[in-house]
């Protein structure tokens, strides 16, 4: 028994080592070549499995990363090239010049995936109906809570600079 021991412990090392990887599909170049559509030096744009509309794409920084907040200014600047680049193309090829970009920074915002992503959703007239009811569930809060929760926030930026 005592010569397995080492194998396993190889093994277990073995695996762990590429676990992000072989777990990432976005880091998993079968799905890039997949659902690929266009690429940058820094982000990939894949065509999402499970659209919301037709054209709904992924784009994708190439770096293993998770969230938004490690994504460097270069890496922003290549998404907003990619999002102005697509709300071109999606004018062209669906004749719709409106989209919604959505981010879901993550796993109580939603997020299913591990690897940052932004989604761009081509926004069809019916669209905003979805759109409304998804996201105009909540009620208007009064002048008073406006007041109290701006200045909570300012309050917390004017001594944290
Ligand atoms: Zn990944």
């Amino acid at each position: 028994m005592g010569i397995y021991k080492p194998l396993l412990i190889f093994i277990f090392f073995g695996t762990s080592l590429f676990t992000v990887e072989k777990l990432c599909p976005f880091c998993d170049p079968d799905v890039i070549a997949k659902q690929f559509v266009h690429e940058t030096e820094a982000t990939v744009t894949i065509y999402c499995l499970t659209p919301a509309t037709k054209g709904n794409l992924l784009i994708i920084p190439k770096r293993h990363i998770e969230k938004f907040e490690q994504l460097t200014p270069e890496e922003m600047q290549t998404v907003q090239k990619e999002i102005n680049l697509f709300s071109r193309v999606f004018t062209s090829v669906y004749g719709i010049s409106e989209f919604v970009i959505l981010q879901k920074n993550g796993k109580n915002a939603g997020q299913s995936v591990a690897h940052l992503h932004f989604h761009m959703i081509p926004a069809p007239k019916p669209f905003a109906e979805i759109v409304h009811t998804a996201f105009h569930f909540r009620e208007k809060i009064s002048d008073e809570e406006i007041k109290l929760r701006t200045h909570e926030l300012q309050n917390f930026l004017s001594t944290n600079p």
